[in-house]
């Protein structure tokens, strides 16, 4: 493998840790070091590591044979849990990857609107090939992308001003900025993509990849603006590959089951409805993900969130917090980070030094300060976790 990996976010200088199993939410790696893993495979083990519904959806699956290409049950199941929990999705389809759910998505959006424009936001991400940290990506799908600023109220009026409006065919936006650092929309911000959207006929997609963890019905749900698309993955699958992505009727429509005079698009994808993440979906979202584990889990990470939040004022070092709910982004400057150009002035030697640490006292987070509660993780780990975080940020202020 060039580099050593196959999935670059994993590597970290001088070397990543290979675990070799895991327990609740314990990981185990090869040299007999245990980590309380607070990363939660970047929001995809939002379930835990091996959550018993899921294990035994799935062995019931290889128990009956796996490898099945014709309609099942579980693709029905799961697609009426999904319709039923996300109010923007009337209907869904499957894919294997959130990437994949995105850019299925973008098409059926401009087919329909037969229009060219994507309009995306600086710092957004929406799979490897719709990467927007630092405007477009080399290794980017070719669309026509309008790159706006988040959660700028005068430059999002700019991107539809005039005949602007009438060129974008959709607006891809994440409710919460992910990978970019937990930065979260204003909710004015959403409201106003919202109203634009409706008023140039541009279709509105919310990437809640990461975000639908936010509360039961997704973060649609937290900032009352209902998309007229939404795209999914990570931990919908138990654990599992897992993407879909999903809307009005009449948008899903272009894949068939409507009225229209155009022939419906192919939606391909072998493993589509491969019969594992279907079984694991449902036992997913029928016995684990409730909404009482949802919502507290998020008051779980808000707790958490402010605990750090207070270790660094105190401390006097200059690091901050943010995100929302059981998604943390840690900064090395002293903030308040709300917006894109204030997580770039971090200086992530702090971030680096802080991962460090915390592995050291057994603690996994994402090197870049990432941190994604899943719902193994109790308040005696994190209180463990805030009290390793203040004897570290003391140490350091003694040497600032
Ligand atoms: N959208 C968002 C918001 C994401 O965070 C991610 C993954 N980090 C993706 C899309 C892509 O999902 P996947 O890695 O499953 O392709």
């Amino acid at each position: 493998m060039p580099g050593g990996n196959t999935r670059t976010v994993l590597h970290f200088e001088p070397f990543p840790f290979r675990v070799v199993g895991a327990d609740g939410a314990i990981l185990h790696d090869a040299d007999g070091h245990r980590y309380i893993d607070l990363l939660g495979n970047y929001t995809a083990g939002f379930l835990g590591h091996a959550p018993a519904p899921v294990r035994e959806a799935v062995e019931r699956v290889l128990r009956d044979g796996w490898s099945i290409g014709a309609a099942q049950a579980g693709e029905v199941e799961l697609a009426e849990l999904i319709c039923a929990k996300f109010a923007s999705i009337e209907q869904v389809r499957f894919t294997n990857s959130g990437t994949e759910a995105n850019v299925y998505a973008i098409a059926a959006a401009l087919h329909h609107t037969r229009r060219q424009g994507v309009l995306v936001f600086e710092g957004g991400y929406h799979g490897g090939v719709l990467s927007f940290g630092h405007g477009s990506s080399p290794i980017n799908v070719p669309h026509s992308f309008v790159i706006g600023t988040y959660n700028d109220m005068a430059a999002l009026e700019e991107l539809f001003a005039g005949d602007r409006g009438q060129q974008i065919g959709c607006a891809v936006v994440e409710p919460m900025l992910g990978s970019a650092g937990c930065i979260p929309a204003t909710d004015e911000f959403l409201q106003r993509l919202r109203k634009l959207c409706s008023l140039h006929s541009v279709v509105l997609i919310f990437d809640e990849v990461m975000t639908s963890r936010l509360a039961p019905g997704g973060a649609q749900q937290l900032v009352g603006v209902t998309p007229d698309m939404t795209t999914l993955g990570k931990y919908i699958g138990g654990g599992f590959s897992f993407g879909a992505f999903g809307g009005t009727r009449e948008i899903m429509s272009v894949f068939g089951g409507g009225s229209r005079n155009d022939a419906p698009l192919a939606h391909a994808g072998t493993f589509n409805n491969n019969p594992v993440s279907m079984a694991a979906g449902v036992a997913a979202l029928r016995e684990v993900i409730t909404d009482h584990a949802v919502t507290s889990v998020n008051a779980r990470g808000d707790a958490c969130r402010d605990a750090l939040s207070a270790v660094f004022a105190e401390a006097g070092i200059p690091m901050c917090v943010s995100g929302r709910g059981s998604m943390i982004g840690v900064h090395g400057c002293a903030g308040p980070v709300r917006t894109l150009d204030a997580a770039s002035a971090s200086d992530d030697r702090w971030k680096e030094l802080y991962f460090f640490a915390m592995l050291e006292h057994g603690y996994y987070l994402a090197p870049r300060g990432f941190i994604a509660l899943s719902l193994e993780v109790t308040d005696v780990m994190l209180d463990g976790f805030v009290a390793a975080t203040q004897g570290w940020a003391e140490e350091m202020a003694t040497i600032l």
